[in-house]
This record gives structure tokens, sequence and C-alpha cells, in this order.
């Protein structure tokens, strides 16, 4: 068979050679050492927390070695293409620090190495399987999807190997005649790689194949032997074609992808190889699991988990610093001892490798995350925590908007406690933030809790009105308890609680029931930061009115 013959039958159409593009896309010229990634999401609208895993691998890997990270559209599934589905990746990723270097964009793309879209890279594609044909490594099929069946269940029958390989590829052996016949006749076809692996997979001869994955070592896998489909019918490309031609192509040095690609690697190694290219180096990330209710772990999923959405992150207002730090945590297992040692390191200068990345689940937990952002967001001074949370506030809770009005006042209710020998950490996510902090601001402020049961009811306006009558602006902090103590053992109430401990039967209850009639008159709540503090903040007039007006 004159396989430059077919080729030309096959692909009239393509007259560049694949030397043009080689030329094209010349090697990059960047310094030893120096990675190129890519994040290839498909346009869905949906972008997760996987993506921004496996980006913030990309990200890492290129920007702490002097090399360049790009954005790839992989639009060549019969997935839906949403409108601003770019833009959601880019700003969603851009949110959480990650930027691109290269690739498709908000405003058009930018870099020598596109289109970075691959429903624009037909042409190319084509060009390389003209190539395979052409080398007589690829051919066209011509199966139907009867026949297709038809062979599975005969290979289920035999106990066989499933798919088309071997003598099951019956298009292999048509005569260039045949072809050009079917052709004629408009028959439809895919473009199938002639696979020179063994399909005798159960033989104990079975040759196998290595590769180097950054995150698992050497892996060992059999050799792949069927004869997958590289063009589908439409001319467009499986994920398997377009992977290697692009990957090539852009000269990506690391491709930093999901474990639900390790099957298929053996396809991409066998493509590399006929095309004659240096694969690059993979790293397969490991899935993101959780543990459910009966602490088993599963993959997360987007129907029953909502953190699985990046959308998540930014509606309840995780600052992206503690979402970094905690994706830091669960992809190498040395981060947390260098923040031990580091505590106020610039998180960038954490030295990331793929080596200390797990290779069996990541476990995802929110639990840690909170953990993780409390401690991120004491280190963020009040002036940048009250940007962050306009900012957020601005897009999610306009109806809060004037709470910024009073920057000083907004700032100083941020501050609270957390200058302290042992700080508070109160703050874990916007959503949370303004709830904690609701009770400074008159139009949120409620009474949630109850008073103290200690305290009988008629005993609660009496303790508020003696307090009102002995109120000092000016008082200290011990000055001012010194006198809710007066009120207390006044009322009959003990001074100490201790002293209520050892003589229960001698007191109503203790200095701290009294006090907490007070917090609840002020802030509505049994818990709080220091009330003393708090008053300081919420001024004269507001604390009188609120102890005058609680019934
Ligand atoms: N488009 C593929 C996906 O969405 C990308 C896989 C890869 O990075 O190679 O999973």
């Amino acid at each position: 068979m004159d396989y430059e013959k077919l080729a030309e039958l096959l692909f009239p159409q393509i007259t560049k050679t694949p030397e043009e593009y080689e030329a094209m896309y010349p090697q990059r010229d960047l310094p030893e050492g120096a990675m190129v990634t890519r994040l290839g999401p498909s346009p869905t609208g949906f972008i997760h927390l996987g993506n921004l895993y496996g980006a913030f691998v990309d990200e890492r890997l290129a920007h702490q070695s002097g090399g360049q990270f790009y954005l790839r559209i992989e639009d060549t599934d019969d997935k839906r293409f949403v409108e601003g589905a770019v833009d959601i990746i880019i700003n969603s990723l851009r949110f959480f620090g990650i930027n691109f270097d290269e690739g498709a964009g908000l405003d058009g793309e930018t870099g020598a190495y596109g289109p970075y879209t691959q429903s624009l890279r037909g042409e190319i594609y084509q060009c390389f399987a003209k190539k395979l044909v052409a080398d007589g490594k690829a051919y066209p099929c011509f199966l139907t999807e009867e026949e297709i069946a038809e062979i599975r269940a005969g290979q289920e029958a035999e106990k066989a190997n499933p798919g088309i390989y071997g003598a099951y590829a019956r298009s292999r052996e048509l005569s260039f005649d045949e072809i050009k016949e079917r052709l004629s006749r408009g028959e439809s076809y895919v473009v199938r790689l002639r696979s020179e692996g063994d399909p005798d997979q159960g033989g104990e001869h079975v040759r196998k194949i290595h590769v180097r994955d950054a995150v698992r070592g050497v892996l060992e896998m059999p050799e792949n032997f069927q004869d997958v489909v590289i063009l589908k019918a439409t001319g467009i490309p499986t994920y398997h074609f377009a992977h290697v031609v692009d990957d090539h192509l852009m000269r990506t040095t690391h491709v930093v992808r999901g474990a639900e690609w390790l099957p298929s690697l053996p396809i991409h190694v066998e493509l590399f190889e006929k095309l004659g290219w240096e694969p690059p180096v993979y790293c397969h990330t490991a899935q993101l699991m959780k543990l459910d209710e009966e602490g088993n772990k599963r993959k997360l999923s987007k129907r029953k988990d909502p953190e699985l959405s990046l959308d998540y992150y930014r509606n309840q207002g995780y600052h992206p610093a503690a979402v970094r730090e905690y994706l830091l945590t669960i992809l190498n297992s040395n981060f947390e001892e260098w923040r031990m040692e580091n505590p106020d390191a610039d998180i960038d200068e954490f030295a990331f490798t793929t080596e200390k990345m797990s290779n069996s689940g990541a476990l995802f937990d929110l639990n840690k995350l909170n953990d993780i952002s409390k401690d991120v967001l004491l280190r963020i001074p009040a002036g940048q925590l009250y940007d962050f949370l306009k900012g957020w506030a601005e897009e999610f809770r306009p109806e809060i908007l004037h709470i910024f009005e009073d920057r000083a006042y907004l700032e100083k209710i941020l501050d609270l406690g957390r200058n302290d020998k042992k700080p508070r950490k109160d703050f874990i996510y916007a959503q949370q933030m303004v709830e904690f902090i609701s009770y400074f601001f008159d139009d949120m402020f409620k009474i949630e809790d109850a008073m103290p049961a200690k305290v009988p009811a008629s005993d609660v306006p009496v303790i508020l009105q003696k307090y009102l009558e002995g109120y000092d602006h000016s008082d200290d902090q011990s000055q001012w308890f010194d006198k809710i103590r007066a009120i207390a053992t006044e009322m009959g109430y003990a001074a100490k609680p201790k002293d209520f401990k050892k003589h229960p039967e001698e007191y109503k209850g203790h200095v701290g029931h009294v006090s907490t009639v007070i917090r609840i008159a002020l802030m509505g709540r049994a818990q709080s930061p220091d009330v003393w503090e708090i008053q300081q903040i919420l001024g004269e007039e507001r604390t009188r009115r609120r102890i005058g007006e609680y019934e």
C-alpha cells in the first residue's frame, strides 16, 4: 500500500507539513530547568476545587523555575461550550492568586504557541494525523457502531479483550481502492492508530512500558495494543491525540493532570513514540477525597458536595490566602512543618516539589481549612481585612455595604482581641465574619440568646437599671468590673465564681451570671469578646441605649 497516496486521499486540504509546524513553534528559549506547564480545562463554566488544586501545582512548578504557565481550552469533546466560560476560569483562578503567562485570555490570546483553543487547531491535528497515515501508523476505519457492537459481543463470547485491535481491526487491511471506493460513497470513518502493541495481554510475555511520573516515581504498565481513535468522524481529535500534539507543539515540559488519566497513559506513550517525539514529564495528581459522615473516604462529588465548586469559597468569602495555605498543606506533606518554622514567611518562599505530593487520595477537609483560615486571617492587618471584606460584600452582600461607611469603627471591630498575648481567632470567612460582628450595627443587632437560668426574670431589669445608673464610660477595665461585682454582691450573687461553687446554697448565682445579663443586653449573645472593650468600640451612647432598651 502506498501510504503517502492514502494520506493525500484522506487529507487533500492539508498542505502544511509537520516540519513547518515544528518551525513555527520552536523550542522555548528558557533558562535551564525552567518548566512549562499548562491547565487544560474544558469550558463547561464549572470550575472546581480539582482544577484549582491542579492549577496550583502547575503555577508553582512554572513560576518557581522561571518557566511559563499557560491556559489551553480543551473544547474538543461534546460537552457544551458555555458562554463566558473562559472568563470564569481566568477570573476564578486569579482570585486565588493563580495567573497565566500566556494562552487563552479575556481579550483574545497571548503567546507564540497558539491558537490555545483546541477547536481552532483542527488543521494542526489533521496535519499530524496525515503524517501518521503517510507513515503507515494510522489508518481510516469504517466500522459502524453496529459492527463495533457485534465485534464486542464476539469478544465477550470468546473472553477476548474488548476493543478494536489486531484481527478485530477490520479496516486495517483495506486496500487503497477499497478505501477510495468507500470514500466516494460518502461513508463516514474515523482515523485510528495502528498500534504495534501485543494484544496478548494475558500472556506472560506481555511487554511493559516504563514511564517516570514526578509524583509516583517510575510506573510500569502494560503497553497499549488498542487501535485507538485519534480523529473522530467529524475530523475532531480525541483527547489522546490532542494532548500529544498540543503538549509537544506548545513545548510543555510537565503535564500535571488527574489520576483518572493514568489508565490511558500507555496510549499517549505510544502516540509520542509513533510521532517521534519526547514525552513530557507526567505528574498524575491524587484524586481529591473527603471523609463522609460514616468516616469513609470517597471522591468529592459535584452533586453532593457544594465545596467542590470554587464559587462556594467565593460566596462564603474565604480569603484566597487561606485557601492557598490550605491547598499547600494537602499538596506537600512537608508544608505544615515549614510553616511552623517560618510562621511569617511569604507562602511563595516555600519550595514546592512534586516528590512531596501524595499519590493516594488527597483528603479534603473543610474543618481543617477553617482552622487554617483562622490563623491566616490573624496575620492579616485590620486595614487589609476591611478591604477584603468590603470587596466581598460588594459582590455578594450589597445590602450590608453601610457597615463600611465608618472605616475606623469597622477596623476597631476587626482588631478586637487580636493583639492580646493570646490573640482571639474569631474569623474564618467573610459570611461568618459579618455574622460574628453583626451586633456592632444597630440594624443587624438582635437578641439571640436567653438570659442565664440562674438569674430570675425579675432580676434582669434591676441589674440593668443599676448598671446603667453606675455606668461611667471612662472607667478603666478594673473599675468597670468592680462595679459589676458590687451589683452582684448587692443582689445576692457571689462576687467570685469559686465562692458560688463552694457554697451554692448561699447565692442565686455568681458575678459571671450578672455580667452575662449585661452581655446579652449589649450584644444579644452569651458569648463574645471582652465586654469592656466592646463598649469602648460601641461608644457611650450606643452602650447606654442598648442597656436601657433591653426588654
Ligand atoms: N481537558 C482535560 C480535563 O478536563 C485536561 C486533562 C489534562 O490536563 O491533560 O480533564
